[in-house]
């Protein structure tokens, strides 16, 4: 706070890292401890030592096991130490703009470890499961009433399967009406899962550009509309925070040439109880259940991506879906033309139970409020950003919004990438950077409703203070981060070869 050290505010590397002696990371379990060390000591033999068979021949091993040689202690710390070096929302602020890092009540965790669903059998009879597929039933008409789409299945394990999944369907919509369509039309500013699935599903992606106010271009969506034509695939609000103006010209376009509207649901904490996907005229959507009903995500899962659809689509989803027979009891059914089956058994059950737990600890009116307050939380940053930072499209946000570090880029050639390591080094999870495609030096930011004034302001001024650390000081933006385990990686190699493995020494 001394005003003239720029990294006052900033953990620095001398005085945040562990002393060398005990570093908190880098040493593996392997490189801890001592020959004699040990956690346990087996009894002394009380009945005749056998040594293995020699019919064993070449499985016996001929050297023992490299295990490592730590005492209880050294296992308790080496495992504090990696779990502190992990960061979550539950350690500080995230906000991973279309991510919706909120945060997840412990009371989910409670419910979906009770043992009736952690312990129960994917073959168990359905008479022995009741509990279960009654919730399930419950989860599936809760999402429907906030879909405004009638059909629910629970299969799909995440967003992007969702995506395939509805796609799927709609490929068999159209197949039963002997329609053989090519294309599915996707925006500029859709995410990188949206054109994947398309391909996957043997589709060609034809894209159409965003106008000058961050939605569709209705008249480019126009000319690209025809009889070939399976699908549109729109986010709304889109992936700039940006709820579409045009959102039922732009369905109903689609639905005149017999195309169907598929609404990618990832952004539907902005809107949750305020209005429906399937009142914009959407004929399928998926909803990210670890984003939008709060199970803890990232790294990979697990989450749930159930798929809501319309009245016409729900013969073709993949089956079995959890229903209520007429005499009150609960059961499993195919529906009649299903694409078969996307996931094994019921799906992810333990995060589908998490967001059943969720949706009845918040009820009705809360779900509005979630996305209220989602949306104050996010015009608030933007608010405060835009005197500092370039906002492109300067509208009303709805749950996230996206700056442009272009400006920062020409006059200070410091790049976003630069400023998302620095947040690291202020205890500051970075926002999504480089994304959408079509904002120059992207960072799309999505605060949650589950955060306080004082945490928004506390980014808000950091971000500030990293826009003049650019300005004075650039080479220590671009140094950073100072305070973590490992400093600059090289990103693509990492992904591209990661070496995770540990191999004994030579002995
Ligand atoms: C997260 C996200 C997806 C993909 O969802 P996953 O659950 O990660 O597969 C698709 N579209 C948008 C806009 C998203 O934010």
């Amino acid at each position: 706070m001394s005003g003239h050290d720029p990294r006052a505010d900033a953990p620095d590397t001398a005085s945040k890292r562990v002393p060398e002696t005990e570093p908190a990371t880098g040493r593996l379990i392997f490189e801890r401890g001592a020959p004699e060390s040990r956690c346990v000591e087996a009894p002394a033999l009380d009945v005749p030592e056998v040594p293995l068979d020699e019919a064993l021949g070449g499985y016996v091993r001929t050297a023992a096991p490299a295990l490592p040689h730590v005492t209880e202690v050294e296992i308790a710390r080496h495992y504090e130490a990696l779990a502190s070096a992990n960061f979550g929302v539950d350690s500080g602020f995230y906000p991973l703009g279309s991510c919706t890092m909120k945060y997840n009540p412990r009371i989910d965790e409670r419910a979906c470890r009770l043992p009736g669903f952690a312990s129960a059998h994917p073959y168990q009879p359905a008479s022995s499961v009741q509990g279960l597929l009654e919730l399930l039933v419950e989860l599936q008409e809760s999402l429907a009433e906030v879909a405004g789409l009638p059909a629910v299945t629970l299969q799909p394990a995440a967003g992007a399967h969702g995506e395939l999944t509805a796609l799927l369907a709609i490929r068999a919509y159209h197949a039963a009406n002997g329609d053989a369509r090519r294309r599915v039309i996707v925006p500029d500013s859709a995410h990188g899962t949206n054109p994947a699935t398309v391909a996957m599903c043997g589709y060609e992606v034809t894209q159409v550009p965003s106008n000058e106010r961050g939605g569709v271009d209705v008249e480019a969506l126009r000319r690209a509309l025809d009889a070939d034509v399976a699908a549109l695939m729109l986010t709304n609000p889109n992936t700039l925070g940006l709820f579409d103006e045009n959102i039922l010209e732009i369905t109903g376009a689609v639905h005149a040439v017999g195309a169907l509207a598929y609404c990618d649901g990832a952004n539907l904490n902005a809107v949750l109880g305020k209005v429906r996907p399937g009142d914009m005229g959407f004929d399928a959507l998926h909803i990210n259940l670890h984003k939008t009903f709060a199970t803890p995500h990232g790294g990979g899962g697990p989450g749930a991506g159930p798929v809501a659809a319309s009245r016409a689509l729900a013969p073709f989803l993949p089956g079995p879906v959890a229903v209520r027979h007429a005499d009150g009891s609960f059961g499993l059914m195919t529906p009649e033309r299903s694409i078969g089956r996307v996931r094994s058994y019921l799906g992810n059950v333990g995060v589908l139970v998490r967001a059943y737990a969720y949706i009845r600890a918040v009820g009705g009116d809360g779900l509005t409020e979630v996305a209220e307050q989602a949306v104050l939380s996010a015009n608030y940053l933007k608010e405060r950003l835009k005197a500092v930072w370039e906002l492109p499209y300067d509208r009303t946000c709805m749950h996230e919004f996206v700056l442009s570090g272009g400006r920062m880029r020409r006059e200070h050639g410091v790049r976003t990438l630069d400023v998302a390591k620095r947040l690291l080094d202020y205890g500051i999870h970075p926002p999504t950077i480089y994304f959408p495609l079509i904002v120059d030096e992207a960072m799309m930011i999505e605060p949650t409703e589950t955060e306080s004034k004082e945490t928004l302001d506390r980014f808000a001024d950091v971000l500030v203070r990293i826009d003049g650390e650019a300005a004075s000081d650039p080479e220590l933006v671009r140094g950073a981060p100072y305070t973590t385990p490992v400093r600059r990686l090289d990103e693509a190699r990492a992904v591209k070869e990661p070496d995770l493995a540990w191999r004994p020494a030579e002995a």
